[in-house]
């Protein structure tokens, strides 16, 4: 599952090649990637033909196109849609769901997705210009609408474990398994603490961990792509080898050199340091929401 440095990737892409282009028309292959926008795929290639793309969006892992008048359009990437902008002349990708041909008559941009969990869909954009559907996404760290100081708050204020406070998309929008890992291992905190028992100073390190280890990856992901393919490939593969805890059961730690170790927690798996983040001793509350 992309999360936010590799979505952001796709949208400085998308930004540097559709940016100011008109769409002259949509070609949709087969129904399942209009399946999301609920008036039906006809309306869908219907309203984008003629659209100037104004703006190239995104919110945590959510990305859109700004059409103006107040239209926009979500590209759900899913686990493995990818974004190609191409010559007319390249040939059809195996997966290929839909093709936008411009007015510029220059290059495409096709959407491709082999697992089909993707699609297109067309929303209303609210007063600041994001999609109804999706307003109740917090502000993720890397926005200019992201006020640490309430999110600190925000976070002080749950009886949760910190992890799934971390990644509730209605306190803070974008960090995703892999970049909460990494934010507790720099913080030296268990995801398992109860968030109202951390200080605020320390929630507020914990936010700017993420925040940096987001950037980070973003500043290699922002080297790694070719200029006229805009690609997302799942799981941060260019970020891996930055990785001091996800996936890296077993290994030592890189600051004290325990191994680092693999826990089950929200049906998936949490990576940290026995050492440097230990447990908590009691859990004073359900870990629930
Ligand atoms: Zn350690």
């Amino acid at each position: 599952m992309p999360e936010l440095p590799e979505v952001e990737v796709v949208r400085r892409g998308l930004a540097d090649h559709v940016l100011g282009r008109t769409v002259a028309d949509v070609e949709l292959r087969g129904l399942r990637v209009a399946r999301r926008h609920v008036a039906g795929p006809q309306d869908l290639t219907d309203r984008l033909g003629g659209r100037r793309i104004e703006a190239v969006r995104r919110r945590g892992k959510y990305l859109w196109l700004d059409l103006g008048d107040g239209l926009g359009l979500i590209l759900h990437l899913g686990m493995s849609g990818q974004l190609l902008v191409e010559d007319a002349a390249a040939p059809d990708e195996k997966h290929l769901h839909a093709r936008f041909r411009f007015a510029d008559d220059g290059p495409e941009l096709r959407f491709v997705d082999q697992r089909t969990f993707g699609g297109l869909a067309l929303a209303d954009l609210d007063a600041h210009g994001v999609p109804a559907t999706i307003a109740h996404i917090a502000p993720d760290l890397l926005e200019p609408a992201y006020d640490r100081a309430a999110v600190v708050r925000r976070v002080k204020g749950k009886d949760s474990a910190i992890k799934r406070v971390l990644l509730d998309q209605t306190v803070a929008s974008g960090i995703g398994n892999i970049y909460a890992d990494e934010a507790l291992w720099r913080a030296q905190v268990h995801g398992e603490r109860v968030s109202s028992a951390l200080t605020k100073p320390r929630i507020g390190e914990l936010l700017d961990h993420a925040a940096e280890v987001m950037r980070e990856a973003l500043g290699e992901g922002g080297t790694s792509f070719d200029a006229l393919y805009v690609n997302v490939n799942g799981a941060s593969g260019y970020f891996d080898r930055s990785l001091a805890a996800y996936g890296q059961a077993g290994r030592p730690c890189r600051r004290c050199g325990t191994p680092i170790r693999r826990e089950h927690f929200m049906n998936r798996s949490s990576f940290s340091c026995p050492r440097c983040q230990p447990r908590p001793r009691a859990v004073r509350a359900s870990a629930g929401p």
